[in-house]
């Protein structure tokens, strides 16, 4: 098979976050600050991105404005020539430094939202008066006119306020919203009883989100990303395993995806050992799910394999315990009862208190 090139790099610039999310999605141990990759790696690694092919570079963490070198990394992307776009949660951020990530080649901010109100975003980010400095971010990124996306992560304690949380889009001034429903990797699995919507929650959504998003076109676009549990049929993770994203962890690993490094057959190859471009076309890892060709039945004869191309690995492994099978969250899947499983406890227990990420990873 032919092989393209990555349209996106995320740079997992840092693990370390203020924020102590109980959804976060990094892995359950974190990368300490002294393995982090310096700042000449990184400057080296967007050049080779921009060689390859990439076109969009997203900076990401744990929190990216952690790392003190973040407008010599942003300049550095902007001399590579890629598009830049900050994920952030604003904390760590001055407008100072914003004007200075500006000034350095900052094209986009995609910045995240815990809940529409103090009490409940600080309750779910773990971090009190988190909200009122991002609030004090996003009226800086207003004033300046860079382009915003609103990343509302969502989840059963707050999806009830999504009316609010599309005005507050508004509000802010982004040009798009993500009604992102939480994902269960890394960290987020150890609080699924807590934050898995109900059934009800979840259509009710749906139907406000297309509704919202027809009223509001050409003001805000809204992207939504509904809970995998209670899919048809999955999601094509990463657009397809190795065919469009690549993800550099903080200690350089470079990973088809966010989740990948829990699937303990593969070996991840760093940027430190070989050059990004072999790691995407070469490395066994990558060439592992790549298409449809290793497929497991049901998919290999399915009528949906060129569009989800049997969903995400590392559901099937964390769900069915083997990162070959069909995506369980796939109702022709053999192994969906594990789904159903998991949704029938996570409504039947008393789930009321989260485990909050641990704040930083240990010196
Ligand atoms: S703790 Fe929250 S803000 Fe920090 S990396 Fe995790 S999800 Fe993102
Ligand atoms: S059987 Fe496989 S290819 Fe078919 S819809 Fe389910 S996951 Fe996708």
């Amino acid at each position: 098979m032919t092989v393209p090139p990555p349209i996106a790099l995320l740079a997992e610039l840092t693990h370390r976050c203020p924020l102590a999310c109980p959804y976060c999605s990094n892995p359950l141990q974190l990368v300490r600050k002294d393995h982090e990759l310096s700042t000449s790696v990184w400057l080296d690694v967007f050049q080779q991105a921009a060689q390859l092919g990439v076109l969009q570079l997203h900076l990401s963490g744990g929190e990216p404005a952690a790392r003190p070198d973040l407008v010599e990394l942003m300049q550095g992307a902007r001399d590579a020539g890629l598009y830049t776009n900050l994920i952030t949660s604003g904390i760590g951020l001055t407008p100072r430094r914003i004007g200075q990530l500006e000034d350095a080649g900052l094209d986009h901010i995609q910045l995240s939202l815990q809940g529409t109100n103090a009490d409940l975003a600080d309750w779910v980010g773990g971090y009190k008066g988190g909200f009122d400095r991002k609030m004090q971010v996003a009226a800086e990124i207003k004033a300046r006119g860079i382009p915003l996306t609103v990343n509302a992560v969502m989840h059963r304690h707050n999806l009830d306020d999504l009316d609010r949380t599309i005005e507050m889009a508004q509000e802010l001034g982004a040009r798009r919203l993500e009604v992102a429903c939480v994902q269960f990797h890394g960290w987020a699995t150890k609080n699924r009883g807590m934050l898995l919507p109900t059934r009800e929650q979840t259509a009710e959504t749906k139907r406000k989100v297309a509704e919202a998003a027809q009223r509001l076109q050409g003001i805000l676009a809204i992207d939504f990303v509904p809970p995998d549990y209670y899919a048809e049929y999955p999601k094509a993770c990463m657009g397809g395993w190795g065919s469009a994203g690549v993800n550099v962890t903080p200690e350089g690993k470079v990973l088809p995806c966010h989740a990948a490094e829990t699937i303990p057959h593969l070996q991840f190859e760093t940027v430190k050992d070989r050059p990004l471009g072999d790691i995407w076309y070469k490395s066994a890892a990558f060439n592992a799910y790549r298409g449809t060709e290793w497929l497991p039945n049901p998919c290999k004869s399915c009528d949906r394999k060129e569009i989800d191309f049997g969903g995400c690995r590392c559901q099937a492994l964390a769900l069915a315990g083997d990162a070959n099978a069909t995506d369980p969250v796939c109702s022709r899947a053999p192994g969906r009862a594990a789904v159903d499983a998991v949704l029938a406890a996570a409504h039947a227990g008393d789930n009321n208190e989260f485990t909050y990420r641990i704040a930083a990873p240990p010196k």
